[in-house]
């Protein structure tokens, strides 16, 4: 199982071939012999004999040994949500992963490990039927409690989100991971902030960089309805040399043309004009 978290939660296989066999072989210091070791299978009717690496034997069997305590879902079972056949951890299997490695139950929120659940929450959330009324506010929405459901519909909008675009900023662009290729760089913001009672919906979602996440919540930034790029004009008032990485200017971005920001592949999944025109009103500095 921590093998899995390390490759995001989830494994295609324990079969031959599969770098992962070897990389749980090595943890547990198995020696070549243990490695390849065979096994015989003989089929009787066909009258041949088969003969598999008893190490891939017991892998399969730990998994499905694992999928029967519902700690992973099964290849066929991840398969309806993904198109792929792998292995994938549950809540359960993530909690006890966390026990184990002693991490707080709460960084499960910056960490970009995929579970079933969450991954069922991304599924609804990219299938996304765009109305054309759409209120980006829900009012019943409940801001200062986190019951189960909700953490996991969070951990559904930011990964779906960020997945929407490609891992990259909106804004900018920017895609970039940790050096040991854990943790994506790029967020995922509320157009209508959480805060407001902003919905979590990829249409009330964005994927910035952290720095245009910033400048998008303060008001910096807003976004037209034909998704170009709006700077506040205050910009004007502010002090030389403010806003720049060297030569950079990350609000300046996009001052002097018609910019338009990154977009999903779908457009259904578009940020809505509702959600982005009442950030206009609200957040920006016209
Ligand atoms: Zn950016």
């Amino acid at each position: 199982m921590k093998t899995l978290f390390k490759h995001n939660g989830v494994i295609k296989e324990f079969g031959s071939g599969e770098d992962i066999v070897n990389e749980i072989a090595d943890e547990f210091a198995l020696s070549e012999k243990q490695k390849t070791t065979k096994l015989e299978r003989i089929y009787k009717k066909e009258n041949r004999i088969v003969k598999t690496p008893v190490w891939h034997r017991l892998l399969f069997r730990a998994a499905d040994s694992l999928a029967k305590d519902k700690y992973v879902s099964r290849p066929s079972d991840t398969k309806i949500l993904t198109q792929k056949k792998e292995w994938m951890l549950t809540e359960n299997g993530y909690d006890e992963v966390l026990r184990l490695l002693k991490i707080p139950t709460k960084k499960k929120e910056e960490l970009p490990t995929k579970s079933f659940e969450v991954q069922k929450i991304v599924n609804k959330l990219l299938r996304y039927q765009r109305p054309e009324k759409y209120n980006p506010i829900d009012k019943d929405k409940i801001l200062n409690k986190v019951t189960k459901e909700i953490a996991l519909r969070k951990r559904g909008f930011r990964q779906a989100v960020v997945e929407a675009y490609d891992y990259k900023c909106a804004v900018c662009g920017l895609k970039i991971k940790s050096p040991d290729l854990s943790i994506w760089e790029v967020e995922a913001a509320h157009i209508v902030p959480h805060s407001s009672n902003g919905k979590d919906d990829v249409i009330n979602g964005l994927a910035l960089c952290h720095l245009h996440h910033w400048a998008f919540d303060v008001g910096w930034l807003a976004i037209q309805d034909d998704f170009t790029l709006l700077i506040s004009s205050k910009i004007n008032l502010l002090p030389k040399g403010y806003g720049k990485i060297f030569d950079y200017d990350f609000l300046k971005i996009a001052l002097n043309k018609r910019y338009k920001i990154f977009l999903p592949n779908e457009k259904e999944i578009y940020p809505h004009q509702n959600a982005i025109s009442w950030h206009r009103e609200n957040k920006f500095y016209n």
